[in-house]
Formats: C-alpha cells, sequence, structure tokens
C-alpha cells in the first residue's frame, strides 16, 4: 500500500467551508478580483492535467518542471499558487529559494502554496524515504554502491530527490530519462530507478537492456525486494515497484481496438504506461512531445492518446482538425490533482490578499540542499 504523508492544513483567515457552496461564477469573479490586488507578486501555476476551470485562471501553464523553472526566473513574484501535486510544489520551492535566487531578491523566499494539501500523487507516495534508504542498506550488502547510481523520476518526493544529491544521483524527466541514463552507466555499473518502474523499463529497454537485467524491488517483501543475490549481482537497472495510478490503466487491447476500428490511427502514449502498451505505440514521449507530436501533425490525422484525461480533452479542443481519442474506454484522470478545484484556489487567493499564506509548502533546508545537487546535475545532462 501506498505510504501517504499526512499534512498540516492551515485554517487560513477565513474558513474553507464558506467558499465549498458558492457557485463557480462566484468563485471565478472572486479568484479574478483578488488576482488582480496581488499583481506580478503571485504567479498561479497550472499542470497540464489540471481541469479546465482551474487552469483558466493559471498565469502559467506547464508539465511540472517547466513550471517551476519558469516561476523561479519571474524577478517579481513572491507568492506561487501551484494548481498541481505535492511534489511538485516542493520543486517550485526548491528551484525558487534556491541560494542564486535568494541573493537577487536580497534574501526574500518566494511562498508556494498548494492550495489542497490532499493533491498528493499517488506514484509519488509509493517510495518512502525510509523504504529507499532500507533498499540501498540491503543493496549493500550484496553489491558495491559506490557503483549503483541513484535515479529519481521528478515525480518524488523531495526527501529522495536529496537520497540522490547525497548518493552521487540525479533527477529525471520524461523527457531526459535516455540521458539521465548514460550519464549514470558513464558513472556506474547499475541504476536504482524510483519510484517509476514503467518509465525505467521503457527508458531502458530502448538501451539494450534486458528485462532479465530488470528486477523489480518490491518494498514489501522482507529480503532484498524478493529477489536473490544473483539476480541483483547480475542487474543493470533496479527497478522500483512503483506506477502511476492514471497511466497504468491503458491496456494492449485498447490499442488493437482502436486500429480495428480506426485503420491507420496512430498512438501515441507516454511512457508511465506499462511495456506491453509502450512496445505496440506508434510514439511514446513525454507530454511535451505529446503536445508538439500533435501540434506538429496535419489536419485529419486520427490520434489515440494513452496519458491522463482533461489533457486529451484540452487537445481534443484545440485542434478540431485532427481526430482526437482517449484511449481508454475507463477514466483515467489524475483524481488527486483534481481536488484542487476554484473553491480550493478562492480560499487561498482570498486569505492571501489577507495577509495569510495558507497551505505553504517549505522544503527544509538540508533536503533542499541535496535536492538541488541532484537537479543541477539533471540540468547539466544534455
Ligand atoms: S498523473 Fe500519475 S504521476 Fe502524475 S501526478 Fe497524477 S498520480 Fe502522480
Amino acid at each position: 500500500m501506498p505510504i501517504a504523508p499526512v499534512l498540516p492544513v492551515s485554517p487560513g483567515k477565513f474558513p474553507l467551508s464558506d467558499y465549498k457552496p458558492l457557485a463557480n461564477a462566484e468563485l471565478n469573479r472572486r479568484i479574478e478580483a483578488a488576482r488582480k490586488q496581488l499583481g506580478s507578486r503571485l504567479l498561479i501555476l497550472g499542470h497540464h492535467y489540471q481541469q479546465d476551470e482551474v487552469i483558466e485562471h493559471a498565469d502559467l501553464r506547464g508539465d511540472s518542471y517547466q513550471l517551476s523553472q519558469m516561476a523561479a526566473d519571474s524577478k517579481d513574484c513572491r507568492t506561487i499558487i501551484f494548481c498541481g501535486v505535492h511534489f511538485m510544489a516542493e520543486t517550485a520551492d526548491i528551484l525558487a529559494n534556491r541560494p542564486e535566487k535568494l541573493a537577487e531578491r536580497a534574501d526574500q523566499r518566494v511562498s508556494v502554496i498548494l492550495p489542497d494539501m490532499a493533491a498528493g500523487c499517488s506514484m509519488a507516495d509509493m517510495a518512502a524515504i525510509a523504504q529507499v534508504e532500507d533498499a540501498w542498506d540491503q543493496l549493500g550488502e550484496v553489491i558495491d554502491t559506490n557503483e549503483l547510481i541513484p535515479v529519481t523520476y521528478i515525480n518524488s518526493a523531495a526527501s529522495l530527490k536529496a537520497f540522490c544529491g547525497k548518493h552521487g544521483g540525479i533527477v529525471c524527466t520524461s523527457s531526459n530519462a535516455a540521458a539521465v541514463l548514460e550519464w549514470s552507466f558513464q558513472r556506474g555499473k547499475r541504476v536504482f530507478f524510483f519510484p517509476d518502474q514503467h518509465l525505467g523499463r521503457n527508458t531502458a529497454l530502448t538501451m539494450g537492456i534486458t528485462n532479465a537485467q530488470m528486477p523489480v524491488w518490491n518494498p514489501y517483501e522482507e529480503e532484498l525486494g524478493g529477489h536473490t543475490d544473483e539476480a541483483i549481482e547480475n542487474s543493470r537497472v533496479i527497478l522500483w515497484q512503483g506506477h502511476c495510478s492514471v497511466h497504468q490503466m491503458f491496456r494492449p487491447e485498447h490499442v488493437h481496438q482502436f486500429r480495428e476500428k480506426h485503420p491507420g490511427i496512430k498512438i501515441l502514449v507516454h511512457p508511465e504506461c506499462p511495456q506491453e502498451v509502450n512496445d505496440i505505440a506508434d510514439i511514446s514521449g513525454s507530454t511535451s512531445k505529446i503536445l508538439k507530436t500533435v501540434e506538429a501533425a496535419p489536419p485529419g490525422t486520427k490520434w489515440a492518446i494513452g496519458t491522463e484525461l482533461h489533457l486529451v480533452n484540452r487537445l481534443k479542443k484545440e485542434h478540431p482538425e485532427q481526430e482526437i481519442f482517449f484511449l481508454s474506454p475507463v477514466v483515467c484522470m489524475c483524481a488527486t490533482m483534481y481536488r484542487i478545484d476554484l473553491a480550493h484556489l478562492a480560499w487561498s487567493i482570498e486569505n492571501l490578499v489577507a495577509g495569510e499564506v495558507v497551505n505553504k509548502i517549505e522544503v527544509d533546508p538540508e533536503t533542499a540542499h541535496y535536492s538541488l545537487v541532484a537537479l543541477e546535475r539533471m540540468l547539466e545532462v544534455r
């Protein structure tokens, strides 16, 4: 079972319960009015998977890393409201308050607000730092951990990024995972990849590493993640047993059904999808690659897209010249991100106008420091 962190929720000057019964029109009006008062001191960030009514209020849209970088680069911004999930708000806090940014702002911190503390990520919650540390210690009894490079997907808690920073490791995104694995193999014999087994496996397979060389570490097994010493000694990539609850819903039969019904259709999926889907897709790539691929396609192109539902629906709306389908008969949306609704956004922003920063995400200095080490290594990878 995933271990979800329990996070304190701010009461705020105005209680959240006052906002819940309000109609969307009223919430929109109040968000816009508060937004105007705060001007360029505030940036509202909207992740691509966010619902439309929230993303309409976003100053910037993007994936988690792009958003954090853009917000950190803003000269005027002193508060970020991150309409995403918890690990994204942590990354924004780390990047916006890194030493050179603080120096530029005469030590003024940027406050990062997550409108709903329950907006976590099921994948990130599948790898708790205590479990990763325990795995590392156990691996050290079988192999030389000086030759083991820890790699964490950016979709992970700051504590895991810091673990990588401390142990010669690195962060990756879904856009640069292959380059990050190359970087890691230049420095070590093996990689320990967490928390998403699918991104790790799909990427390593393209580099000629076989499934037999990629044992999956089950943190709930008492010994060696459920493997023999030999399996660990023969490994090239040790994958953490984690996945995205959204992308794991796509199945090979969905691909076959679309191909039968719509000859010539192109299947476009995110590499967080399981191997059996990724292998038979026409194109696999990060959110940015999915967006760019659709934008560049000629009118009349037919797509079945395997990624989060809100993003696919938005693509459908923005590209009426193409025929876009969602690659699953069941609803696959990021339920935790969906918790951030207009009521939470209005509550956060009106409290901010009243001088109260609710649901502040602040990473402790040591964790932030080592996370930054791992994030900066990622930036060196081209
Ligand atoms: S889509 Fe998956 S990986 Fe992304 S935030 Fe939601 S649960 Fe986490």
